[in-house]
């Protein structure tokens, strides 16, 4: 009776597995599990980017996704600049937090990149010998840790737009998808998005026009997946939304006449802060006044006055120069008109959230929450928000103006407002470059197929 139940329970084993066969199912064939890093050193912070993705066997909303991110403490990597060692050595906690996470058997076979952005760029604009010596201590700290460490770079503007850009279309599956008869295709008429990206020093804007882009050196050529993608990507240096408040600064400070005390209507009524004349010109996106005494300090005093405070960005973005006329972004630099659907992360998410206008809100009801919000003073903000962080809260009024301003009028999101969301995430994995910089330097992005083994189909 045993022998007969055991033949039975084999052969109904083996009719199912023909079954499925014949129905087109995968099999899923055992995994091991792979692990990659991407660090974001940002011009603010720095964060670790801890990937995975199934060595054997696909899933079906992306291959790689995101395990977890680590937060460095302290600022980005460019405020090291008096003690470079110290910015390797504020990359070993999230190091060590890799090190936990990852089994000790594929630390090894994990590759680990570096990238810094504008913060860096502009550095190196400065000091380019203190540049070098940061990316050299980054790299000696990495170095020190069992991974495969592939590299630090500062990537270019045009790099890091054109990243952001891979990444949001990898996560929601425009270039290729895993369709449920258990075949990769390329989506037919599938949404390819667009990238916004506001860091702190710069901002980037990258899409596929519906026409050709006319200018070469704004065109990033892609070729993902035996696709061939012409994407229009373009990075505005300063222009990063703590690069903008800056520029803001000193606009006021030289308009005052260089005056100690400075009334600023971006910040709330109620607040004031101080700066040595070093601080607000420590920066090459401001042009220092040669006979400046850097010790001598001025005040800004907070007015709560929405009006002047656009009209005080619009001292700081030129939108109305356009020698590509009327293929502009603002500033006079040539973009092709807007087509399809954006997503608008990193500071622009970080504060359209804290307005409450994130991912989406009509165009009216931004421009009166923003009114609404520089009109509170600063007594009322931190009854209303009092587990906000000052050194955010004070710039958010400014930022969403500033947000609406290049958005707006500057990449002329007029018409087609609605078509941007606000997002952070899409399936649990961050929207940024690190994604798409690292599908790229694995060379996950560039086969015709992806290279993992889809399973066995008949
Ligand atoms: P980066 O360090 O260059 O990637 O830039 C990140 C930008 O996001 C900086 O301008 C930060 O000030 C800003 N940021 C980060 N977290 C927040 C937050 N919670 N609220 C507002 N802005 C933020």
């Amino acid at each position: 009776i045993v022998g007969i139940a055991v033949t039975a329970t084999v052969c109904s084993s083996i009719i199912a597995l023909v079954l499925a066969l014949a129905r087109h199912y995968t099999v899923e064939l055992p995994y091991d599990t792979q692990y990659g890093m991407v660090f974001d050193a940002g011009s603010s912070h720095t964060s670790l980017f801890i990937y995975k993705w199934p060595g054997g066997k696909e899933n079906n909303t992306g291959i790689v996704s995101q395990l977890r991110v680590c937060e460095v403490d302290g600022g980005g990597i460019s405020s090291y600049k008096s003690d470079p060692p110290a910015a390797g050595n504020s990359l070993q906690q999230c190091l060590d937090v890799a090190k936990a996470v990852i089994p000790v058997s594929k630390q090894h076979s994990c590759p680990v990149y570096l990238g810094a952005t504008a913060g860096m760029r502009l550095l190196s604009l400065q000091d380019q010998s203190t540049t070098d010596r940061i990316m050299q201590e980054v790299s000696n700290t990495i170095k020190g840790y069992p991974f495969d460490f592939r590299g630090a770079q500062i990537l270019s503007g045009m790099e890091e737009g054109a990243y952001g850009w891979i990444t949001i279309n990898y996560i929601l599956e425009g270039f290729i998808k895993y369709t449920f008869e258990g075949e990769w295709i390329h989506p037919k008429g599938g949404r390819i998005l667009g990238a916004l990206d506001l860091g702190g020093a710069s901002t980037q804007i990258a899409f596929t026009p519906k026409e050709p882009v006319t200018q070469p050196n704004s065109e990033a050529a892609l070729q993902l997946y035996g696709h061939k993608y012409g994407v229009y990507a373009h990075s505005y240096l300063c222009y990063g939304k703590d690069q903008a408040m800056r520029q803001l600064q000193a606009y006021l400070v030289e308009e005052s006449g260089f005056s100690a005390i400075v009334i600023h209507p971006c910040y709330h009524t109620g607040f004031n802060l101080t700066l040595t004349m070093r601080e607000l010109y420590d920066s090459p996106c401001v042009t220092k006044p040669g006979n400046i005494d850097p010790g001598k300090s001025v005040t800004f005093f907070g007015s709560s006055d929405p009006e002047r405070c656009l009209s005080l960005i619009q001292n700081i973005v030129n939108v109305t120069e356009c020698p590509y006329s009327p293929d502009c972004g603002f500033n006079g630099v040539y973009q092709p008109p807007i087509h399809g659907q954006f997503f608008a992360f990193s500071a622009y998410y970080y504060t359209f959230d804290f307005l409450g206008l994130a991912p989406q809100a009509p165009l009216p009801k931004v421009t009166s929450t923003i009114e609404t919000f520089c009109k509170k003073s600063w007594y009322s903000l931190k009854v209303e928000y009092p587990g906000a962080k000052e050194k955010y809260l004070k710039d958010y009024c400014a930022s969403a103006q500033y947000i609406v301003t290049i958005l707006v009028q500057g990449y002329k999101f007029n018409e087609t407002w609605d078509n941007i969301f606000f997002q952070k995430q899409v399936a649990d994995t961050d929207i940024g470059w690190t994604l798409g910089y690292m599908l790229n330097l694995t060379n996950m992005v560039a086969s015709t197929r992806p290279l993992v083994v889809t399973g066995v189909q008949r």
